[in-house]
């Protein structure tokens, strides 16, 4: 998975691989579609939503320079693929999800692989986690059609805010806002097509 999907595509950061080697994405999904684990697109994980493609999980924890002296919020926790990914390269990671059932299951497993630099809550994202802020790192896994403004403004002086942003239903572009001097800026990176961002 790693050799053909991901380095052969472009991401080369030998701590993002090595996280990519490391955590088994088999335990994050539902056990029908284990032995489809390490293949190269996106997987029911129940309740609607998906476990993102390999790549793209790669692609994002690369784009937003990930080191172990910095502090990331990723929303829609999902399974807790990305959680895992995100806590082998930073220092601590906290991670808010919508959906009940899936913030528990996922904060459950996350313990039992013993990732005890991850936080998990249940909740809408939209608001950030204004308590731990300002983040190094933002990684959005829901696409909203507007980048929401309390995450914004929970980004750190240099930090960098990863989000598929379009219309419901439609592709929608990844983009990476970075902060500096206080004043962001954004760039667009690629199409991407993500579940929806909720409200609750
Ligand atoms: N990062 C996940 C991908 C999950 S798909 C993984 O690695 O498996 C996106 C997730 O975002 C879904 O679980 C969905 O329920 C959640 N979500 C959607 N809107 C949200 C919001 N406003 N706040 C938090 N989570 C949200």
């Amino acid at each position: 998975m790693v050799e053909t999907q991901i380095r052969n595509r472009g991401v080369t950061s030998s701590g993002v691989l090595d996280a990519m080697k490391k955590v088994p994405r088999h335990l994050f999904i539902p056990e029908a579609y284990r032995d489809e684990a390490y293949n190269d697109y996106p997987l029911s994980i129940g309740y609607g939503q998906t476990i993102s493609q390999p790549f793209i999980v790669a692609y994002m924890t690369e784009a937003v320079r990930p080191a172990k002296n910095k502090k990331a919020l990723e929303i829609g926790t999902g399974s807790g693929y990305q959680a895992a990914v995100l806590a082998e390269v930073t220092g601590k990671v906290y991670t808010i999800e919508i959906v009940p059932e899936l913030a528990r299951e996922s904060a459950e497993r996350l313990e039992n692989m013993g990732y005890d630099n991850v936080i998990c809550k249940h909740g809408d994202g939209y608001q950030g986690w204004p308590e731990h802020a300002p983040f190094d790192i933002i990684v959005v896994t829901a696409a909203p059609e507007k980048i929401p403004q309390p995450l914004i403004d929970q980004l750190a002086e240099g930090g960098r805010l990863i989000i598929p942003v379009g219309a419901a239903g439609a592709v929608q572009e990844l983009l990476l806002v970075t902060k500096r001097n206080g004043k962001t800026d954004e760039r667009r990176l690629t199409f991407v097509r993500f579940v929806p961002f909720r409200r609750l």
